[in-house]
């Protein structure tokens, strides 16, 4: 039985997580669940599951679970350190990462650190961490498989050389040309650039083709979820710039492809679903149950592509620039987009405003050194402060 951690449990991967697990209770325990402050989420996953530990990021909403669930069999951890330690323990196997955003860097590396396999959803922490990222899980013998659908798919499409040596496998010599990392484009990829300046947090939240969280969401729709891709694959899979090409594909139904020398393309298709992805990486090598509708072809009307407008979409190229500037531009380029996009659902600032305040922060930060860490929490923070001191500054 692999025990299994679910970090950023009420959320969509969470959730989703959740219910492959349902489909495979034979084979994996369910020992720890974590999330940031939805007490009444929480209570009602520990109830269900009989988890044996919990834990919530938010100290008060963790005393009110502890409360909440004295009779019930779960362990409430009591703080970050005995939750740190646990993940790291023997109750531990696999740790799905899926926290929202930088908060996600401490757990998500503590599994690394610890030796687990990690099932990374949660792209930021890589984006800000980079190369030591990778650095630490060759030490510990770490196994990172990817959850983001277009880089499960683009690992699904690799030899198996490449897929066991994540980080640092060598495509040139493996026969491949390119990775080719699609995305849908978002809700405004035919909209009007005239009219970006009016779009509410209900529209840039309903993405045409997936279902996951709000920050996600907005994400897709500047295309800087793409951007963080783009470097997510950097680190997954050791490219150069030659090495990744951005491609538009409306329907999403191929979530990513590999192109060979000899002028082979190998795609992974399948309906839009994050269960896919999540089961492939849950008993890898061996395939499972995910409870998600085969794809019928004969429904699909077009699969069409298209290269992306960088008019369109500032962020991708942001992203694609703060890449090949260093890895103190990815942390302040991640970390402004969090207070930006948090800033757009909360109005205080236009959709077209979020990446001006990303290229200010940029302008600032991008060219520090981030050896270590420490010195990236610290970018990161600072980022932080200046991307919030311009979101004052914009008038809506
Ligand atoms: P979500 O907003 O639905 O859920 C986020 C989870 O993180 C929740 O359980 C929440 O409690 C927890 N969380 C939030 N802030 C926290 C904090 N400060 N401390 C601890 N926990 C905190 O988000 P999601 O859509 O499930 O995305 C999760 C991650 O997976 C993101 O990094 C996202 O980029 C990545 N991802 C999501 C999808 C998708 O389809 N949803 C696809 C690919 C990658
Ligand atoms: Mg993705």
């Amino acid at each position: 039985m692999k025990k299994l951690a679910i970090l950023g449990a009420t959320g969509s991967i969470g959730s989703s997580t959740l219910s492959v697990y349902e489909q495979n209770r034979d084979t994996m325990a369910l020992t720890l669940l974590s999330a940031w402050r939805n007490v009444d989420a929480m209570v009602a996953l520990c109830q269900q599951y009989q988890v044996p530990y919990a834990f919530m990021s938010c100290p008060k909403a963790n005393r009110t679970l502890r409360a909440c669930l004295e009779e019930q069999p779960t362990q409430v951890l009591s703080d970050e350190a005995e939750f740190l330690a646990c993940l790291a323990g023997v109750e531990v196997d696999a740790v799905m990462a899926a926290i929202v955003g930088a908060a996600g860097l401490a757990p998500t590396l503590a599994a690394v650190d610890a030796g687990k396999q990690v099932f990374l959803a949660n792209k930021e922490a890589l984006v800000m961490s980079g190369a030591l990222f990778m650095q630490a899980a060759e030490r510990s013998g770490a196994q990172v498989l990817p959850v983001d659908s277009e880089h499960n798919a683009i690992f699904q499409c690799l030899p198996p050389q490449c897929q066991q040596t994540i980080g640092y496998c060598d495509l040139k010599a493996n026969g491949i040309s390119q990775l080719i990392l699609t995305g849908s484009g978002g809700p405004f990829l035919t909209k009007p650039l005239a009219e970006f300046s009016a779009i509410t947090p209900a529209q840039a939240i309903a993405h045409p083709n997936w279902s996951m969280g709000p920050k996600i969401s907005v994400d897709s729709a500047t295309m800087m979820n793409k951007g963080l891709e783009y470097i997510e694959a950097k680190r997954l899979f050791n490219t150069e710039k030659s090495d990744i090409q951005v491609l538009i594909h409306p329907q999403s139904v191929i979530h990513s492809m590999v192109q060979y020398i000899d002028g082979s393309v190998l795609a992974q298709m399948g309906m839009p679903d994050m269960r896919t992805p999540i089961a492939h990486v849950m008993q890898y090598p061996e395939r499972i149950d995910s409870g998600v509708e085969a794809l019928d072809f004969s429904k699909i009307a077009q699969l069409t592509f298209a290269a992306p407008d960088f008019e369109r979409y500032p962020c991708l190229k942001l992203a694609i620039d703060a890449c090949y500037t260093g890895q103190a531009a990815t942390t302040t380029l991640n970390a402004a987009n969090e207070i930006a996009v948090d800033a757009f659902l909360k109005q205080q600032i236009r959709f077209d405003q979020i990446a001006n305040v990303v290229a200010q922060t940029l302008d600032q930060l991008a060219t520090s050194t981030a050896p270590t860490i420490d010195d990236i929490m610290s970018v990161d923070q600072q980022a932080r402060r200046l991307a919030s001191s311009t979101i004052k500054q914009l008038e809506r």
